[in-house]
């Protein structure tokens, strides 16, 4: 009997604290702030320089300049983080929550908005203006010291020479 009693107070603590579980599906899911769910991207402040597709251990990202894209392999991402570190944009983000169950082993493929491609375009073509203006300036310049230095010498050789 004295054995038995030993248990009295916690089950009586247990009686009257609430559950420790939950009724999850029914209530969502409480996720710890830190916990490592799932990877997202601010797919329009991204650069597509690649530094997160290289230092993804298990090699589950892609990045197309071309198609303005950033693909992830669910499957494979082990949940490391390492992309979020080094992304020099700081547009990756590790978030709590699990990913939904999938059906089918696929891959997702977030691709920037028209904007957002339409203003790199642009950026791109004022930086290839710029380029173009710079090296036509420098062609010029280059030209105009050779003139300057060939009329410098034709003005030498024309010059009377002084007897000694
Ligand atoms: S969290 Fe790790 S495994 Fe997942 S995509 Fe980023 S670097 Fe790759
Ligand atoms: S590291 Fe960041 S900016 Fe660079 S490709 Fe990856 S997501 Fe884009």
């Amino acid at each position: 009997m004295a054995k038995l009693m030993r248990f009295v107070p916690t089950v009586l603590k247990n009686l009257f604290s609430p559950p420790v579980t939950t009724s999850y599906p029914a209530e969502p899911a409480v996720y710890p702030e830190r916990s490592r769910g799932h990877i997202t991207i601010d797919i329009d402040d991204c650069i597509s320089c690649g530094m997160c597709v290289r230092c993804c251990p298990p090699g589950c990202l892609a990045v197309s300049k071309q198609d303005y894209t950033w693909t992830i392999n669910r499957f494979d991402c082990i949940a490391c983080g390492n992309c979020v570190e080094k992304c020099p944009k700081k547009c990756l983000h590790m978030v709590p929550g699990y990913q939904e169950p999938m059906g089918v082993k696929s891959e997702e493929v977030f691709r920037k908005s028209e904007e957002a491609i339409q203003a790199e375009i642009e950026k791109k073509r004022i930086q290839a203006e710029k380029a173009a203006a710079a090296k036509a300036a420098m062609e010029a310049k280059k030209k105009a010291e050779a003139e300057a230095k060939a009329k410098a010498e034709a003005e030498a050789a024309s010059a009377p020479k002084s007897e000694a």
